[in-house]
């Protein structure tokens, strides 16, 4: 029997089916730009990788063209064959504290939060309609970017805000990125040989989108995200934590809309804002002393610490710092530049360990560090398929 994960982020799907018992990957693949002319497919199976220029107007579309690939490649040959589908749904509001098996009224509550992430949860719903609508019987999980931090003491969950836009509105830090916190939290144990119950970690995933997560004992204390993933961290076009009233500020005095100030906010600031570029391969080869690109990569670098900072007194006792996400896992120098003057905290990395690929797990602090350091490239797609499993087994608690 296999597990389909799909993984749909506002214009791609990523998916990969994976054999149920072992978890390894039968196939996987890419669907970007959806809804544009420039829409594509990316898809691996064995050794064979086909990659095509396709028309993909909509979520559902994507959907049905993976499953007319996977039957037309013989990879299955009835649908009966696939246990359950995994979906990646980025908000679960303040219901879901884990994943769940989709039905009418779990459905309801995932348009209910609409409102609360509307680039990502449309798309989610979309991916989730089509296969309803293809495979009637086939059984459906919803895994949440925020139920791992749906813990979270009151403390750090609430905004300072008046009780009422609490329980009555729902406004509140719920976190994001939680299957992957929660994927390289695991991992690290078996690094340390320590039980999840007894380890305290700071995660950073960061890649375009960014987020810490103080984990302590295996639970989400803290994280940098908020009620939306545009808290916390810079971002690649996100700008993370800004002073509110430079909105009223932008709107009131300087004739922006509101829907102006949101696209500038989530999609035109960030890396992309500072510098006009949001990959951090080019941003890094263009930096020198004063310019606009080493001004960025400062800025980025600075309030990675100043979490890294607060986290250090939120846990009080720290294992090991984890880094992770496309720039987290890739650039040794990002993550050289973050741990750089943490003597303090007794952070001190081990250039030549720094140094490695991250295309695998390794560590990279020096014997005289207590805190550990990590990289642990994250795997979204196996911890959804991890969790399907346990939900359609009956086995999560
Ligand atoms: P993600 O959103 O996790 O895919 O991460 C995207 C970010 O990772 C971009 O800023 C890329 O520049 C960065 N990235 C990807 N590959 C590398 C690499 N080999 N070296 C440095 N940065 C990388």
């Amino acid at each position: 029997m296999k597990i389909l994960v799909i993984n749909s982020g506002s214009s791609s799907l990523k998916f990969k089916l994976f054999n149920m018992h072992e978890l390894s990957i039968l196939c996987s693949g890419l669907l970007e730009n959806i809804g544009s002319e420039n829409s594509s497919l990316r898809f691996h199976y064995q050794d064979k990788i086909l990659e095509k220029k396709i028309s993909i107007p909509e979520h559902n579309e994507a959907l049905y063209i993976l499953f007319d690939l996977i039957f037309e490649e013989g990879i299955l040959v009835d649908i009966s064959e696939v246990y359950g589908v995994g979906h990646r749904v980025v908000h679960g509001g303040n219901l879901f504290s884990k994943a769940i098996e989709i039905n009418e009224e779990v459905l309801k509550s995932l348009e209910d939060f609409i409102p609360l992430a509307p680039l990502h949860n449309p798309a989610n719903i979309a991916g989730i309609h089509a296969l309803s609508k293809k495979a009637p019987k086939l059984r459906q999980v919803a895994v949440f970017d925020t139920a791992f931090h749906h813990n979270m003491p009151e403390y750090a969950s609430r905004y300072a805000l008046r009780d009422s836009l609490y329980n009555e509105d729902k406004i509140q830090r719920y976190g994001f990125h939680g299957t992957s916190h929660s994927f390289v939290f695991k991992q690290v144990c078996l690094h340390l040989n320590k039980e999840p119950s007894l380890t305290n970690i700071i995660s950073l995933h960061l890649g375009n989108g960014a987020s810490a997560c103080a984990i302590k004992k295996g639970v989400s204390v803290d994280t940098s995200m908020g009620m939306t993933p545009l808290e916390g961290l810079v971002m690649g076009t996100r700008c993370g934590d800004i002073d509110p009233s430079i909105i009223f500020y932008l709107h009131r005095h300087k004739g922006y809309s509101i829907d102006e100030i949101d696209t500038l906010l989530n999609k035109n600031s960030g890396l992309l804002g500072l510098c006009g570029n949001n990959d951090i391969r080019s941003i890094l080869s263009q930096a020198k002393p004063g310019n606009k690109y080493q001004l960025a990569i400062d800025i980025f670098v600075y309030r990675i610490k100043k979490y890294i900072g607060a986290y250090m007194a939120v846990l009080e006792d720290v294992d090991a710092i984890v880094f992770t996400g496309g720039i987290g896992e890739n650039s040794s120098e990002i993550r050289r530049k973050v741990c750089e003057g943490l003597g303090i905290l007794s952070i001190y990395i081990d250039e030549n360990q720094n140094l490695q690929e991250g295309t695998k797990e390794f560590s990279f602090h020096s014997k005289e560090s207590s805190i550990k350091l990590f990289v642990i490239p994250t795997n979204e797609e196996l911890e959804i398929a991890l969790q399907t499993k346990e939900v359609l087994e009956g086995l999560s608690e």
